[in-house]
């Protein structure tokens, strides 16, 4: 059990990231935000200030960026079913 979990967790590290086109709540496009957001939080930049100077200003779209990481966590768990 506790190594499936370690296992899930190596594997998510390398798995392409995928995000929504839109934000699912307020329909505004993010996909081609993601790459550049990604690219910055990798490289230690905070991401409220990264998410503020690429314009993702409402709750629901900082959700989308927040959020992706434990969406994939979630995800990889069903393809491993
Ligand atoms: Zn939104």
């Amino acid at each position: 059990m506790g190594k499936l979990v370690q296992n899930s967790r190596n594997r998510t590290g390398d798995q392409k990231m995928i995000i929504p086109i839109r934000c699912w709540t307020c329909g505004k496009p993010i996909a081609h935000l993601w790459e550049k957001y990604k690219e910055r939080t990798e490289k230690g930049e905070n991401p409220k200030t990264v998410m503020d100077e690429l314009s993702i200003e409402r709750y629901c779209c900082r959700t989308m960026f927040l959020g992706q990481v434990d969406l994939l966590e979630i995800v990889s768990e069903f393809r491993k079913l």
